[in-house]
């Protein structure tokens, strides 16, 4: 919002210049020329980053869409003064079920942008679980309160949810088995219950699963 007011005022400043009469010299042109190009590209630069965040938000919500195999869901990335004023600090994302939105929680998005840019690169453990996190608030969103039934559904749907964010088939496998064998068991939400065949098996066609 911030950057949006600042593209405006730098647009309102050229604005202003170019219909302001005063006389120039050859040598005032040039300057003039110049500060309207200084002033347009702070204004494009400032309407660049809301650009992205949008895009950004448009892909994660088609995507979660897709895997919640429902009406559509809504993805919004929180920014540093959108944390400001919401409750949430401490977690990654919030599923409001009612109204089908989810919100990314500041730096959770760029953890998974980060993560999908180089999903095989050296990634922190936030950017690997970035993913996860998306699995598990969309699957809040199909209806699930539980917690740890919603992530077990999750940790099902990880390497579904990897191909649709486009990561490739082999990472997404490796991505998926990893979560599910060496991080899932020490996570809060984690259940006895959930395994190949336990009564929270799912039976996917494409669950994790079939790769262990
Ligand atoms: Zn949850």
């Amino acid at each position: 919002m911030l950057l949006l007011l600042l593209a405006l005022f730098f647009f309102w400043l050229v604005l202003r210049d170019v219909r302001s009469k005063h006389p120039l010299s050859e040598d005032a042109v040039t300057f003039n020329r110049i500060y309207r190009l200084i002033l347009i590209s702070l204004g494009l630069l400032c309407l660049w980053f809301p650009f992205e965040q949008w895009r950004f938000n448009q892909f994660l919500t088609e995507k979660a869409t897709l895997l919640g195999e429902g009406e559509a869901i809504n993805i919004h990335c929180d920014s540093a003064i959108d944390a400001i004023f919401e409750d949430g600090v401490g977690r990654a994302g919030t599923a409001y079920i009612e109204a089908r939105q989810i919100i990314f929680h500041y730096s959770w998005c760029e953890n998974l942008k980060n993560y999908l840019n180089d999903p095989g690169g050296r990634l922190s453990r936030r950017e690997k679980f970035s993913l996860h996190v998306f699995t598990h608030e969309v699957m809040h969103i199909r209806g699930e309160r539980d917690e740890q039934k919603t992530d077990c559904q999750a940790v099902q749907r990880d390497y579904q949810a990897a191909l649709l964010l486009g990561v490739p088939e082999s990472l997404a496998q490796d991505i998926a088995v990893d979560f599910y064998r060496n991080q899932y068991p020490k996570h809060p939400y984690y259940s006895s219950l959930c395994y190949p065949g336990g009564p929270l098996d799912e039976g996917l066609s494409d669950s994790t699963w079939q790769f262990l």
